[in-house]
């Protein structure tokens, strides 16, 4: 996408919504210019194609000049709106995007086993996997049509900002396992796109492993620090439960996606490299302990984590509203 394209868009989304110019980011003159029209490309394109599946007739998305790392859904009478705030761009493109040093003398096995394989830079892919879950996220949001876009639903919340409501825990659900299987689906067509029947399990463990580490940091974006857990407390459900939940939708996606094209990839292997391979990527690279913090949280409360995620489950179960139902509708030949 040109700067002329992108502000072509700018000026159509303020004559639809009541955003001013100074709302809006403007790229021009950014040193993240080619990195963010490309990103927001993929944004637009993806947006009106999907929504069209979803009888969304007004889908709008814009970045929003906020620095702060945040994103929302929203709708205003009968536009739906995604924002993603320029700061969590920012924080994905320095971060991935253009974190080369990724690759120098890294020991995360996932990474080694990559390098050379693929078609594009391993930071590139990294920020891809990165960028494509965050949106992924929302365009569930948008989906789900609730009540709750009518004010917006914020990523970034803190305990203060609204009591808990098992509804929006739902919906956090739904969002996280609707995004988690588009880039499950996004991995094992990348995969197939390279290496075309040539099945090499190593690779597609490797790649899994390094896209349930994108899905650990998505899930850590939104938090300064991982408090003590917490359950039905909050707007959003604690990032230890959001990453098992996710991680299990998507290893189990992927094993039996995988499975039915005849390569058996180990649950157990995957699930704890996944983590192993986040606290090394956190501690060499983009600074903090939080995955450790969510690994032991996850290891010392697993039951009640399971119990709670067997009730979100439940809840979610059949509604024909959420995303993930949609989703599945419209794969229904
Ligand atoms: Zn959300």
């Amino acid at each position: 996408m040109t700067l002329e394209e992108y502000n072509v868009i700018k000026v159509n989304t303020i004559a639809d919504l009541p955003f001013t110019e100074a709302d809006i980011f403007d790229p021009e003159g950014s040193p993240m210019l080619v990195e963010i029209l490309k990103s927001f490309d993929f944004y637009y394109k993806t947006l009106i194609s999907e929504c069209g599946h979803y009888g969304i007739a007004q889908p709008y998305i814009f970045i929003s000049s906020d620095t702060s790392k945040n994103a929302s859904a929203g709708s205003i009478g009968t536009k739906y709106v995604i924002k993603l705030n320029v700061g969590l761009l920012n924080w994905l493109i320095s971060k991935f995007q253009l974190g080369t040093t990724i690759m120098v003398n890294t020991d995360l096995k996932a990474l080694e086993k990559l390098e050379n394989k693929l078609d594009i830079e391993i930071n590139e892919f990294y920020y891809q996997l990165a960028s494509h879950f965050t949106f992924y996220h929302e365009l569930g949001h948008l989906i789900q049509r609730s009540v709750f876009l009518n004010v917006g639903i914020q990523e970034r919340s803190n305990h203060n900002q609204g009591g808990f409501n098992i509804e929006n825990h739902i919906l956090e659900y739904d969002a996280d396992c609707y995004s988690v299987l588009c880039l499950a689906n996004h991995t094992v067509d990348y995969y197939e796109r390279l290496f075309q029947d040539d099945l090499d399990k190593e690779v597609i463990e490797a790649l899994t492993i390094l896209s349930g580490t994108v899905i650990c940091q998505y899930l850590l974006t939104f938090v300064n620090d991982i408090d003590d857990i917490y359950y039905k407390e909050c707007l959003h459900p604690h990032p230890a439960i959001r990453l098992l939940y996710s991680l299990m939708t998507f290893c189990t996606y992927l094993k039996d996606a995988w499975h039915n094209k005849g390569v058996g990839i180990n649950f157990e292997t995957i699930f704890l490299n996944i983590f192993y391979e986040s606290i090394n990527l956190e501690e060499n690279f983009l600074g903090g302990k939080n995955s450790a913090k969510l690994l032991e949280i996850i290891n010392s409360e697993r039951p009640d984590l399971l119990r709670y995620i067997a009730e979100l489950q439940t809840a979610a179960s059949g509604r024909v509203d959420l995303a993930v139902y949609k989703r599945n509708q419209t794969l229904i030949p």
